[in-house]
């Protein structure tokens, strides 16, 4: 829709200006830094940041009904700026001018309904948000396009140059990372450090497309880790992994999206997603805390927190009823089919600490919870999840397992509607349905297939007596006896009957 013709008491605010006072806060000793040299831990501390706008107040000028009637009617808008996350640009990033975006068509990601079979089966109503319908296949990309367009803003006003993008990655962060450097290739390389072997094929192949230059690291995830952060505190270079703060900033469109998608009736909800490094969580959680404060939602939804046995210190540190006395200890993971979120030490751990706090403050202890469910748990929804419809990933599979879990267990009242998270795409993690089919996987993941889910295809065998069009050129009469052999074949395995009269 052109400007013009948009009502006119929302016409002036449906283009955002730029705005805002963003700095950096410490979360450990709370203090600020100013955003125009890349920060990713406090230089008194070490501790994590988070962006804070602390011109923020001016927002609650505008009442909450008006923003959302902004944000509805923006998404009538066809500029290209706001038609990703930055639709919501006043809460996620409101200093980057419009022209600095870099949209990829990142966000927005659709949310389906559960079909009767599966309600009955996670025994709760729900709706998965796929957000594998990202441009990289993972949620990843809204993080990305948050940081690259504070990169973008850096470089074409600041006179920012040679950036090196770095990041270490369970194989998502890294496809996210190479796919938006390389949109500003003319500025900007890009290099990704991943655990050799354990990312698959997939995410291996998508920041190689990219062009970016892939490092591979014996060890796991958390090992690359302690690499990157040691370059980017010897080197010259930009920091993508979610330690930077503009990432998180990003990934609270998740929630502004949800709370958009239900009409902002968002109370009775309950938002699921698997905890790996956590980011995500951190972000889903601010992100609602900050449209609960501008009145755009009048109370918060429930959110649950998922991890598996396998790398789980975030569901044991909640273990632990009494706050004073949680203590956080890092995991040594063991394999797991919830690859990308694979991590036994998370770098925003700090951040969910002082999120869950405050969210439980506002909205009762039980708000939050972190439920942890087995590799069997997690393999077996991704695929019944699949089997109805859905493009859920592993991680998407954690997702399920974890409030069919909370649901079984009355940690979740029955008639509220689950936000399942599917992080990424089904196809970035068919090697692990493809090992469940097989019977491939290792003892280590502890993952015994169901004969009835699994699944193969059936290859028809030909007698001597029929010529099969592979390799050969078949004449008339030998083509038509294939066809007529192959489809009696088909007809028999598929328990057919034929039309009547013919045959
Ligand atoms: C990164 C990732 C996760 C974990 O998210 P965090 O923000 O690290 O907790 C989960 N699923 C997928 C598909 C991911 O790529
Ligand atoms: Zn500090």
């Amino acid at each position: 829709m052109r400007l013009d013709q948009f009502p006119p008491e929302v016409q002036s605010s449906v283009i955002p200006e730029a705005g805002g006072q963003y700095l950096y806060r410490c979360l450990g000793c709370a203090s600020l830094f100013g955003i125009e040299e890349l920060l990713y831990t406090c230089p008194k501390c070490g501790s994590v940041l988070l962006i804070e706008d602390l011109a923020w107040d001016r927002l609650k000028e505008i009442s909450g009904p008006k923003w959302r009637k902004i944000f509805d009617y923006r998404k009538m808008s066809n500029l290209a700026a706001l038609s990703g996350i930055y639709r919501f640009h006043e809460l996620i990033g409101s200093i980057i001018p419009l022209e600095d975006i870099v949209y990829l068509g990142e966000g927005h990601t659709p949310v389906i309904a559960a079909n009767a079979v599966m309600k009955e089966w996670a025994g709760i109503d729900f709706w998965y948000k796929n957000d594998g319908q990202n441009p990289s296949a993972s949620f990843k990309d809204r993080g990305m396009a948050s940081a690259f367009s504070y990169l973008n803003f850096l470089i074409n006003k600041r006179g920012v140059r040679d950036v090196l993008a770095i990041c270490a990655s369970t194989g998502d962060t890294s496809a996210a990372a190479a796919l938006y450097a390389s949109y500003l290739c003319g500025n900007v390389k890009s290099a990704v450090l991943l655990p050799a072997g354990k990312v698959t094929a997939q995410q291996l192949g998508q920041p190689l497309g990219s062009g970016a230059r892939v490092i591979e690291i014996p060890g796991v995830f958390d090992d690359c880790m302690k690499v990157v952060e040691y370059l980017s505190e010897n080197f010259s270079v930009a920091l993508m992994n979610s330690k930077n703060a503009w990432r998180i900033l990003g990934q609270e469109s998740y929630s502004y999206e949800i709370a958009q998608a239900f009409d902002y009736e968002v109370g009775g909800l309950v938002v699921v997603a698997p905890i790996g490094n956590a980011g995500n969580i951190t972000a889903i959680m601010a992100g609602f805390l900050k449209m609960h404060d501008l009145g755009i939602i009048d109370s918060l939804p429930s959110v649950i927190g998922v991890q598996s046995e396998h790398a789980n210190p975030v569901y044991l540190y909640y273990l632990e009823p009494e706050k004073a006395r949680r203590q956080f200890r890092p995991v040594t993971v063991r394999p797991s089919v919830a690859q990308a979120a694979m991590i036994g030490n998370p770098v925003s751990m700090p951040r969910v600490i002082k999120l869950v706090e405050q969210y439980r403050e506002m909205a009762g202890e039980e708000s939050v919870r972190i439920v942890e469910v087995s590799e069997q748990e997690i393999m077996d929804s991704m695929l019944v999840a699949n089997r109805n419809g859905h493009i859920a990933c592993t991680q998407g599979g954690e997702s399920l397992a974890g409030i069919r879990k909370a649901a079984a267990e009355n940690k979740v009242d029955r008639n509220r509607t689950a936000i399942l998270d599917a992080t990424a795409h089904a196809l970035k993690f068919a090697g692990f349905q493809d090992k469940y089919f097989r019977d491939g996987f290792e003892p280590e993941f502890e993952v015994a297939p169901k004969k009835e889910m699994q699944n193969a295809p059936c290859a028809l065998s030909y007698p001597d007596s029929v010529s099969s069009p592979a390799g050969a050129n078949l004449g008339p009469e030998e083509f038509r006896e294939f066809v007529e052999y192959s489809a009696a074949a088909i007809a028999d395995i598929l328990e057919l009957k034929p039309l009547k009269g013919k045959l």
